[in-house]
């Protein structure tokens, strides 16, 4: 059911569908592949991919790579990766650009021949400055009117590296004065003497975004190529280059909104800034909104893909998602797939006075408290506990209902104790509790007390030890980087991680790479993968309990 709300784009695509003018859809998500992709690319794949899973066609994966300097093969690995582990099969065998360099090179020479398009020796910023601004129109280039012959001799030895990067540019020869800028003569070749991931040493020209995208959409036999808004003004360009090529296909480029998240950054330049530079722990930083941190934090796909059928595809600009509604989407799915466990991550030593020293009671308790596939657990009781420093104070407020110095309090799934004596070392900080059970209290209230408070606890002589690292979102201001004047960096929070050394219930001690549980009382929690693939135990908060997305 995911995956498939209904949007403008998809209605769009059925009415096509239904009179005809559309036969099978084909879609594509074009990641240029220089970084990991980030939830803003989720929107993305589950648009392109949903509606060719919706409508029986095919989406492809097309790696846009035409600037090799910033590409690398680790971040095509990682793409793929990713995109697979959300659940999407991309139609047939992975696309590059490149693999159309040969044709798009052709075509270049073809706009030559019919006097759309010319070499420019012109440096970028000259150009620049000669195509005018929004109010004033563009002047042309010196080198507009080289004849055709000068301009295929040219262009052959730009490719074959006989020029300086910079030196020489090919252009289409559209209109100067255009009102829409992007069609003052827009520059389709630079000389990049880099070497390709794909293409090796073959090519010292690279073809611009916008020369590359449509003409590859029309080779893949594209027919909706779906992009973000801000590509709106390039459409007339993307249909200029169908217009007088001879294309195999005639694919519409519709542009929907970009996904903007608070508290968080959704581009990859400042994403790979974070890494460079160490603020995070490589890419899959649990605190990173890439997918690859989602899932290391304990997303699962299904809860990322439900995110994005929620957020919705409009082309309303501006707009800000709040994290809470992501927060909200992994919540409702741990809540109801997460087994439940006990983890103190504040332990406060309680000594059961009452309890013999071998006392071996084991209480079995459900694992998910409406599921009852997920079985039983044993949680064991002895006469030293552990509880959360939180869950005690020694002068409580009023309305405080945990425990406290001669007060009552229930543990969870066990026995009621009181609190009778605060024991403290020689600095006056709090060394135990220790505590009496009322042995007639399971499952059922104390004679004539009422006992509100419940808290969590593991049994000393059983608990794991656990490392929990707690994170928080990486930015303490909802719009990092919307001040062009102030650098994003300085809205870090530099409290988004802290670890603690807890204990966990005898159910923790086997767990494999993302086992994903309810700390109850405390949140959900997510096996580090790279941890526990390392026989450590180590959790990562994936989110709180509380759920604060209003709706
Ligand atoms: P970034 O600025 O993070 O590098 P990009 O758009 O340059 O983003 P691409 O690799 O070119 O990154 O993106 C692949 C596809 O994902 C494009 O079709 C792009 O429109 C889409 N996309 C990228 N970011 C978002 C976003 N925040 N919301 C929706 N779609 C996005
Ligand atoms: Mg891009
Ligand atoms: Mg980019």
């Amino acid at each position: 059911e995911s995956t498939s709300a209904p949007n403008f784009i998809r209605n769009q695509v059925r009415e096509e569908i239904e009179a005809g003018s559309v036969d099978t859809v084909v879609t594509r998500f074009p990641p240029e592949p220089n970084g990991f992709l980030h939830i803003g690319h989720a929107k993305s794949i589950c648009l392109n991919f949903g509606i060719a899973e919706q409508f029986g066609g095919g989406c492809n994966l097309r790696f846009d790579d035409t600037n090799p300097a910033k590409e690398e093969q680790a971040y095509i690995d990682a793409i793929k990766a990713d995109v697979e582990w959300l659940g999407f099969q991309w139609a047939g065998n992975v696309r590059y650009a490149s693999d159309y360099f040969d044709q798009l090179y052709a075509w270049a020479q073809h706009l030559i021949r019919e006097d759309k398009a010319y070499v420019d020796d012109l440096s970028a910023e000259e150009i620049r400055e000669y195509r005018g601004t929004l109010t004033e129109p563009g002047r042309p280039s010196p080198y507009r009117d080289r004849p055709v012959a000068e301009n295929l001799d040219l262009l052959e030895r730009m490719r074959t590296g006989e020029f300086a990067e910079g030196g020489k540019v090919l252009r289409a020869k559209i209109d100067m004065a255009s009102p829409n800028i992007n069609l003052r003569d827009p520059v389709l070749y630079r000389i990049r003497h880099a070497s390709h991931h794909q293409t090796g040493d073959k090519w010292k020209i690279y073809p611009s975004y916008d020369f590359a995208h449509g003409q590859s959409d029309a080779i893949e036999g594209v027919t909706h190529s779906l992009c973000t808004l801000e590509f709106e003004d390039h459409r007339p360009l993307y249909d200029w280059f169908l217009e007088n090529l001879p294309v195999p296909s005639r694919p519409r480029q519709i542009e929907f909104a970009r996904l903007n998240l608070n508290y968080t950054v959704t581009s990859k330049r400042k994403l790979k800034l974070l890494v460079d530079k160490g603020i995070v722990d490589g890419w899959d930083d649990p605190r990173m909104p890439t997918i690859s941190g989602m899932r290391r934090r304990g997303y699962t796909a299904s809860s990322i893909r439900k995110f994005c059928d929620m957020i919705g595809v409009t082309r309303a600009e501006g707009g800000m998602v709040d994290i809470a509604m992501l927060y909200h989407a992994i919540r409702s799915d741990l809540e109801d797939n997460a087994p439940r466990a006990m983890c103190v991550l504040k332990p406060l030593k309680v000594v059961l006075t009452n309890v013999a020293e071998d006392h071996d009671e084991v209480f079995e308790v459900p694992g998910h408290p409406a599921r009852d596939d997920m079985g039983v657990r044993k949680l064991p009781l002895s006469r030293e506990i552990w509880i959360d420093a939180d869950d005690f104070m020694e002068e409580p407020p009023k309305k405080f209902f945990r425990l406290a110095p001669g007060k009552e309090v229930r543990l969870r799934n066990a026995y009621v104790i009181r609190c009778d004596e605060v024991v403290k070392n020689a600095s006056g900080d709090i060394e135990e509790l220790r505590c009496s059970v009322d042995f007639d209290t399971l499952g059922k209230n104390p004679e004539g007390r009422k006992v509100k408070g419940v808290i969590h606890w593991v049994s000393a002589a059983h608990a794991v030890p656990v490392e929990v690292r707690l994170y928080d979102n990486l930015f303490q201001v909802e719009a990092p980087d919307r001040d062009r004047d102030v650098d994003f960096l300085e809205h870090l929070n530099e409290q988004s991680l802290s670890v603690v050394q807890g204990y966990g219930e005898p159910s923790l001690a086997e767990i494999k790479p993302e086992d994903r549980f309810q700390f109850e009382r405390v949140g959900y929690f997510c096996a580090d993968r790279h941890a526990a693939a390392e026989g450590k135990r180590v959790f990562n908060r994936t989110v709180g309990l509380k759920d604060t997305w209003a709706k």
